[in-house]
């Protein structure tokens, strides 16, 4: 299950630019999940994202 912390996302778009079937900015400025497909790509996103808010479980 990939899951984002829309609470600490800061909207820097890392995720989107790694793996845009996964992640996509919504109309708050913040990455919300749009598959669950991708989760290596997902863990690749997480590992990069700079607040940490990428969980896969
Ligand atoms: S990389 Fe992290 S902080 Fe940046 S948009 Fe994605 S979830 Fe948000």
């Amino acid at each position: 299950m990939i899951k984002v912390d829309q609470a600490v996302c800061i909207g820097c778009g890392t995720c989107v630019a790694l793996c845009p079937k996964t992640f996509e900015i919504n109309a708050d400025g913040k990455s919300t999940v749009i598959s669950q497909n991708e989760v290596e790509c997902a863990k690749n996103a997480a590992a990069s994202c700079p607040v940490q808010c990428i969980a896969v479980e």
